[in-house]
């Protein structure tokens, strides 16, 4: 069997082109240039180069990007202050915190701080809760990643059994909540899907990814998925991004499980760069919305 490769990085740049276009016209709309400010406290090294390239994929479709920076010692008084200026700022549509933050720094504290309209991570309950009643503000960066490779790569997504393993707050969940919605804007092929969710607590776990027509790693443990984990011709996609000495693996083991998948996500290559593009997607969400209530439309 030949494994389709998804690639990610072939999609992100097409993505990216897409919200250039939009962003051009949004600006000849409203003479506002949609604004993403990144808030980094202290200096963890991959934190920086997350938040780099976010400025620079900003400023590349025509976006804003401010970079507001805390000491690594700064106190919750000061980082609240800061999101609060924030949200109070009409030049500044989309604000993101970027995790993880110094300890003793409260993060779920801080992100519940983000006002709703302007949280383009969709890490605050109210946008969580508007996801899982199928009524998004705006859609979890990474899982609107995956279903955006599933969707333009022509994998249909309804009534298939999705299969997740992972069930954090940023990937599993939200993504689950949204593949089983039963529409969706997209069409009626990009959700209504059968969704099991795995988690340490699952038992009989490789007969249960082996039922799954669409495999979901976001496990972050390097190579966990294994070719008899996986239903022959089955698609697979790899959310995991774990360093392995000088390189980067996925959550499956590719060499083993390309042989077997019918469609498979490569990384580094494959989700991470959608992230970034649906964050940017999410910014321009904003930046309507807040025109709009401006405006009184
Ligand atoms: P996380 O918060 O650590 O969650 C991992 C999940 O995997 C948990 O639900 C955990 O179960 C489950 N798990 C761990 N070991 C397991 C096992 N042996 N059997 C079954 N389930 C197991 O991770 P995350 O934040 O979702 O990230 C997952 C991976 O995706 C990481 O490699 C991360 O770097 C990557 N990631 C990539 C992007 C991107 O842009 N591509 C974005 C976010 C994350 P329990 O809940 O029971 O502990």
């Amino acid at each position: 069997m030949t494994v389709k490769l998804l690639s990610g990085t072939q999609l992100a740049a097409t993505l990216r082109e897409e919200l250039k276009a939009e962003v051009s016209q949004f600006i000849d709309r409203h003479q506002i240039k949609p604004t993403l400010a990144a808030v980094l406290v202290g200096n963890d090294p991959a934190s920086e180069v997350y938040v780099r390239n976010k400025h620079r994929a900003s400023q590349s479709i025509g976006m804003n990007s401010q970079l507001h920076r805390l000491d690594s010692t700064a106190s919750m008084h000061e980082l609240l202050s800061l999101v609060n200026r924030l949200n109070a700022d009409p030049d500044v549509h989309g604000i993101l915190v970027q995790l993880p933050l110094p300890k003793p720094l409260d993060a779920t504290s801080v992100l519940d701080s983000i006002h709703p309209d302007k949280d383009v991570d969709a890490f605050h309950p109210e946008n969580v809760g508007r996801i899982l009643q199928g009524r998004p503000r705006f859609l979890p960066c990474t899982p609107h990643g995956v279903q955006q490779l599933l969707i333009r790569n022509s994998i249909p997504i309804s009534g298939q059994h999705v299969v997740i393993v992972g069930r954090s707050d940023i990937v599993g969940k939200p993504l689950a909540a949204m593949l089983v919605q039963r529409q969706c804007g997209y069409g009626p092929n990009a959700v209504n899907a059968t969704v099991t969710v795995c988690h340490t607590g699952t038992r009989n776990l490789s007969e249960i990814t082996r039922s799954g027509d669409i495999l979901v790693a976001a496990v972050g443990q390097p190579r966990f998925i294994t070719a008899e984990m996986v239903r022959p011709g089955a698609t697979v996609i790899d959310v995991g991004i774990n360093r392995v000495g000088d390189s980067l693996v996925g959550d499956v083991d590719f060499a083993a499980v390309s042989p077997i998948a019918g469609a498979l996500s490569p990384v580094p290559g494959g989700v991470g760069p959608l992230t970034i593009a649906m964050l940017l997607r999410n910014t321009l969400v904003a930046a309507q919305l807040q025109a709009t209530s401006r405006a009184g439309e």
